[in-house]
Order: C-alpha cells, then sequence, then structure tokens
C-alpha cells in the first residue's frame, strides 16, 4: 500500500509517498512561492537511504494544480520516480489545519466533508483554503484515489468544556464558536502512542504530557488516551513562546496598544504573530542561532532563552496538576528533540513534582532517536520521542480505507 501524504499551504505544497508495508519514505518534498513570478521544487526520493537523491528546481508554478501536477510527474517520471504510474498510489492523506467542532477524527473526503472544510474557513482563513486546494487539486487530477482529510484539531476534540471554553459572554461560543481547539494534533497523538508503546502500556491506560517544541510550540495533557487540553487556543497563537509568536499575553495588549500607539487590530496581530517570540525578544527565531548568541554574552539572547523555558515549565506543570498523574513528559520535534539546554532549564525545578531529569542522559542523548532521559528513580519517566506527522497521517488515512 502507497499514500501520498500532501501538506497544502496557502503557497506551498509538501508532500512524502510512503510505503505502508515498510514505514518507509519512497519520495518527498516540497513546491514553494506557489503564484508568485517564480517558484521552487525540492524533491528527494528514497530520502535517509544510501539510495538518496535530490533534485532541485527554479521555475513559476501558477497554482496548485500545476504544483501538484508537478509532484505527480516527479514520482512517476524513470530519471525522478519511485513509481511507474499513479495508479500505484492507494490513498492520499490531506493534513487539514482546522476541523472546528465539526471533525474530530479522519475523515474520507466527499462533497459533505468539502463543504464542511470551507465551513471552517473564519477560523483558519490562513490555512484552511490551502488545504482545500490541495484536496480539489488530487480529485481533479487522481480520479479515483480516495482522499481523506487528517484534521490537526481532531486530537484534542476530547478536551471537556472546562478546558476549552474561555471566561466571556456565553454567546461568543455559540455564535461564532469562540473556544479553545488547539494545533498540531497529529503530533500529539502520534507521541503519546509512542509513549505507551514504550511504557509497555495500552493507550487507553496512559497519561503523559507531549511537549512539541518546533517553529510553532504546543503542549497537550493526555489521560488514558485521550487529550484533556492543550496550549493553543481559538489560533495557534496561543500558549508557549514560539520561534516568532508570542504564546500568552495579557489580553487587554490589543487595547493598550491601540491606545497608546494608534496600532490597528491587523497590525497587532500581525506584530503578535510575525515579530514577537523568540525574534521579537532577541531578532532570532532559531534557537541554534540564540545558543549561538548566549554563547556569544548576549543578553537579549540569554533572556529569550529563559523566557522561552520559563513557560514550557510553567505548561507542564499546570498540566501535571490537571492530569492528578502522569506517566511521564515527551519532548518532540525540532527543538523537543535536538536541544539538550532547553530540555534542562524546562525540567530543571520539577523535581519537587516528582520528574527528574537526568543531566547526564539529557545532555548525552543522541539526536533524533527515542531516549529515556530521567533518572532511573524518577517516579514521571521523561523522554525524548520523535515525532512524525506525515507517518501518522499516512496510518490514518489507511485506517479510514480499510474501514470503508
Ligand atoms: P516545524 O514546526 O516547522 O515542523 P521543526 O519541528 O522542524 O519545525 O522545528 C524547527 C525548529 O527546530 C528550528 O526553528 C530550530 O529552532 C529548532 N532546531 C532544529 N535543530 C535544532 C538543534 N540541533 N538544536 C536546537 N534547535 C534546533
Amino acid at each position: 500500500m502507497k499514500i501520498l501524504v500532501l501538506n497544502s499551504g496557502s503557497s506551498s505544497v509538501k508532500y512524502q509517498l510512503l510505503d505502508m508495508e515498510a514505514k518507509s519514505v519512497l519520495a518527498s518534498g516540497l513546491v514553494e512561492r506557489i503564484g508568485e513570478s517564480m517558484g521552487a521544487v525540492k524533491h528527494k526520493r528514497f530520502p535517509g537511504s544510501s539510495r538518496e537523491e535530490t533534485f532541485s528546481y527554479e521555475e513559476p508554478i501558477a497554482d496548485h494544480a500545476k504544483g501538484l501536477t508537478r509532484v505527480v510527474g516527479l514520482i512517476t517520471a524513470p530519471e525522478t520516480g519511485v513509481i511507474a504510474d499513479v495508479s500505484e498510489i492507494d490513498g492520499i492523506g490531506h493534513r487539514i489545519v482546522h476541523g472546528g467542532e465539526s471533525f474530530s477524527a479522519p475523515t474520507l473526503v466527499d462533497a459533505a466533508v468539502i463543504e464542511g472544510i470551507k465551513a471552517q474557513i473564519p477560523l483558519a482563513p490562513l490555512h484552511n483554503p490551502g488545504g482545500l486546494a490541495g484536496i480539489e487539486t488530487a480529485l481533479r487530477l487522481l480520479p479515483g484515489v480516495p482522499n481523506v482529510a487528517v484534521f490537526d484539531t481532531a486530537f484534542h476534540q476530547t478536551m471537556p468544556p472546562e478546558a476549552y471554553r474561555y471566561a466571556i459572554p456565553k454567546e461568543l461560543y455559540t455564535e461564532l464558536k469562540i473556544r479553545r481547539y488547539g494545533f498540531h494534533g497529529t503530533s500529539h497523538f502520534y507521541v503519546a502512542k509512542q509513549c505507551a508503546k514504550l511504557l509497555g502500556k495500552p493507550f487507553e491506560q496512559t497519561s503523559c504530557v507531549t511537549v512539541h517544541l518546533g517553529n510553532g510550540c504546543s503542549m497537550a495533557a493526555v489521560k488514558n488516551g485521550k487529550c484533556i487540553d492543550t496550549s493553543m487556543g481559538l489560533t495557534p497563537l496561543a500558549g508557549l513562546v514560539m520561534g516568532t509568536r508570542s504564546g500568552d499575553v495579557d489580553p487587554a495588549l490589543h487595547a493598550f496598544l491601540a491606545d497608546n500607539k494608534g496600532l490597528t487590530i491587523r497590525e497587532i496581530d500581525s506584530i503578535l504573530n510575525k515579530r514577537s517570540g523568540l525574534k521579537g525578544m532577541c531578532g532570532h527565531n532559531d534557537m541554534r542561532d540564540i545558543h549561538d548568541r548566549v554563547a556569544e554574552g548576549d543578553h537579549d539572547a540569554e533572556l529569550a532563552l529563559k523566557v522561552f523555558c520559563r513557560r514550557v515549565t510553567q505548561y507542564i506543570g499546570q498540566y501535571m496538576a490537571v492530569l492528578g498523574g502522569t506517566d511521564a513528559i515527551c519532548f518532540t520535534a525540532g527543538i523537543g528533540e535536538n536541544d539538550p539546554v532547553v530540555r534542562q532549564l524546562s525540567c530543571a525545578s520539577l523535581a519537587a513534582i516528582g520528574a527528574i531529569i537526568d543531566a547526564e542522559r539529557n545532555m548525552s542523548a543522541p539526536r533524533g532517536q527515542v531516549t529515556e532521559i530521567s533518572t532511573p528513580k524518577s517516579p514521571v519517566k521523561i523522554f525524548i520521542l520523535p515525532t512524525n506527522e506525515e507517518l501518522e497521517i499516512a496510518s490514518q488515512t489507511l485506517e479510514v480505507l480499510a474501514n470503508r
């Protein structure tokens, strides 16, 4: 069985073709700057293997249809491809950012599902149109291949109302569905399941805090296999400090900035999403650059690192409290998997509440590998668990197709 996973943004398409028997990636790549005067295509076949080959192209890509046509061409052409014909693709899994309250599980795409995704556009105006373009293009270009929508919000739909409702007038929820949704759900679900496997426990009996620290950062509290709280909110701006996003701030900030700096709501939103977080505090949004600056004695970079880690500590503590007992804390994604300093700073004060990080194990942990980094006596385990959103989307796609 071969599954094509598509992650379509407003001007880009990321793709992976997976062989589900071997659980291996046959091809992967990225089509970027769709709709601009010059686009870019990066394609790999057999990535991560001894047969890996990389192909790069600069060319105009007018729209998503042209982009996906290019992808299909690359994976089937003898010089760059891995399959002889598109008929070898058994299904397409689409990452869709917002499923609102309508979608709590991966769903086989039909006309009603497309309408359902469209209906969520007000909640994700920057993200859902790209995902829809990916679905509509795939339906046109690969007729007969089934499509499955996998939602970033779905795993969090099990949160109880006391976790997802905001303390604002009730009609704002009933009329506009303003509430906490949470994102990165596919990653949190995958990592929580890996945690259960590692612990040798059934998923339904596993409780953990999953800490996804990448470009975007979020955390989830998982109780007996179900998400009961998460740090992102109505939008992916809430919660942890991120590369360019502020995470939690005083909600009165908009009024204060409008009154005192004459900024519009749009300008303030852009500041909080694009010019805040690590970048806002010290000018760098990549954690590797921040460590370089810290080593040079840059105080802004040092403070940005401390603020980032303190927020992680606060959320872990909060979630351990609402879980009322947890098996493990799981670090994942670019920073979580690769940055021992962030993990050390974030966990240093957690020994008092039962999660004791082993400094030695943490510092010497191999990059990108499943590793236990708590002390042998720590009541709560601390793990590095690499995420794999594409594999999870492909697995969920396969499951939906098997149960048709
Ligand atoms: P995305 O959210 O786009 O999937 P990733 O999970 O790949 O992002 O994370 C990207 C981030 O991971 C980078 O911005 C960088 O800050 C961080 N990162 C990657 N490698 C390292 C490393 N070796 N040490 C520290 N941080 C890293």
